[in-house]
């Protein structure tokens, strides 16, 4: 494999070990809960169980003490195996795990991260607004001082896992400026036993019914003022550094469900005949096979490279954005080859490949659309030449 360039012998035995455990524990899992619309809290506390929630952070905080390519390389394995786990896993790890990880108090840290890092609890970030998507600054959101606590008004969109979490991190506004600098990331442990806080709704969505996407509005919710993490008005900074950690790990899973696409497409084009012999043999299928490896292989470069940077504790913002903008393309490419290559089998739910051509495409939309992935790339190319 290409990428034993890039990874130890030490990350490569990781990788077998994760691949056998998610084989093992996950995959017999994934149909039922898929067929039931059942989000699958149960194996949420195995992969806690067994370190794989919080794979880069100090085993203090029940993380996995590891470093950011075998964080890489668990969540391209789990998302091979499953997507939406390997999505929860992502927001636990980099969306609301980096931020309290990082700029947390040490309560924060232990009261909050250690559960969500077992399993034990399931974490939500709310920063999406239905006016404030990609421009995630206008947030309007706010969070108003009273005494000793924070008042929190508003209305979130998309929040993955909001309406079963049991902290939900939200982008509020604190007001220590009319722009960004007037966002802080506030900590709402047992949101749902909240007066003011309701769940909207469910969005239904391309992830399938296991998944949870929520609506959810905030009227007058009070919280302790120290639920800030980390410094008032910091807030969107914060969360502009975890989308660095974030895109590793969607990135991650690009590369996931690219590969899961290719080894079913492989399968796939061996077993079919058509013409009295297999699909394989006509170059037109033989070259969507080789695209796709070709694709998975250098979207599992440019991931490991990224996550390779976090470690040596370069700043990644450019590198993460690329990895997880051409990784997520292309599985979105993989995916929709994949069907192809199935033909009326593929379009059908009665095999996998459909399933990876949906939540390919949302991919592509959240952690930063691909276009303003595109535009964070193009950016840095001038604020930081030579960024690695
Ligand atoms: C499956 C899924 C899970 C999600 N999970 C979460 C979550 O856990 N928490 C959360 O807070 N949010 C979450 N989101 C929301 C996600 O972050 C937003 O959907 C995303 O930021 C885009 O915002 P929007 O949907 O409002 O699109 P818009 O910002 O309205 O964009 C619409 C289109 O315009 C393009 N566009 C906008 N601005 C520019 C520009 N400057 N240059 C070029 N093109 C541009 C976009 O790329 C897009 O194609 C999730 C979304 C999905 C689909």
């Amino acid at each position: 494999m290409l990428t034993r360039l890039t990874i130890s012998d030490d990350h490569a035995a990781y990788r077998e070990e994760v691949r056998a455990f998610y084989d093992a524990e996950i995959a017999p899992h994934v149909e039922a809960y898929e067929d039931a619309g059942e989000f699958p809290r149960d194996l949420v506390r195995t992969l806690g169980d067994a370190g794989l929630v919080g794979v880069p952070y100090a085993e203090d905080v029940d993380g996995g003490g590891l470093d950011y390519r075998s964080f890489a390389i668990a969540m391209e394995e789990l998302a091979r195996t499953w997507k939406l786990l390997a999505g929860t896993v992502n927001v636990a790890a980099g969306l609301v795990g980096y931020p309290i990880a990082t700029f947390g108090t040490p309560w924060q840290r232990e009261r909050w991260l250690a559960d969500v890092f077992a399993g034990e609890s399931i974490a939500a970030l709310a920063m999406t607004e239905p006016d404030a998507g990609s421009d995630a600054a206008s947030a309007s959101t706010t969070a108003e001082r009273d005494g000793d606590e924070l008042v929190v008004d508003g209305h979130k969109v998309w929040s993955t896992n909001g309406a079963i979490a049991d902290l939900l991190l939200v982008l509020a506004r604190t007001g220590e400026d009319d722009g960004h600098r007037g966002l802080s990331l506030v900590g709402i442990p047992d949101p749902h036993d909240r007066d003011g806080v309701t769940v909207v709704r469910d969005i239904p969505s391309m992830e399938g019914e296991a998944a949870v996407e929520t609506e959810i509005r905030f009227d007058g919710v009070r919280v302790p003022a120290e639920n800030v993490v980390g410094d008032p008005g910091s807030g969107f900074r914060y969360v502009m550094e975890a989308l660095d950690v974030g895109r590793i790990g969607t990135a991650a899973q690009g590369v996931g469900v690219a590969q899961a696409a290719l080894d079913a497409s492989r399968e796939f084009a061996d077993e079919r005949e058509q013409f009295g012999q297999p699909i394989r043999e006509n170059q037109g299928i033989s070259f969507k096979l080789a695209d796709m490896a070709m694709d998975v292989e250098a979207g599992r470069l440019l991931t490991l490279a990224a996550a390779d940077g976090r470690d040596r504790g370069d700043r990644v913002t450019q590198a993460a954005a690329m990895a997880k903008t051409f990784a997520t393309d292309a599985a979105m490419d993989a995916a929709t080859e994949a069907v192809q290559i199935h033909g009326s089998r593929g379009y059908s739910k009665e095999y996998p490949v459909e399933r990876y051509m949906r939540v390919a495409k949302g991919m592509q939309i959240y952690d930063g659309t691909n276009e303003i992935n595109r535009v964070v790339i193009s950016k840095r190319m001038y604020e930081n030449e030579g960024e690695r």
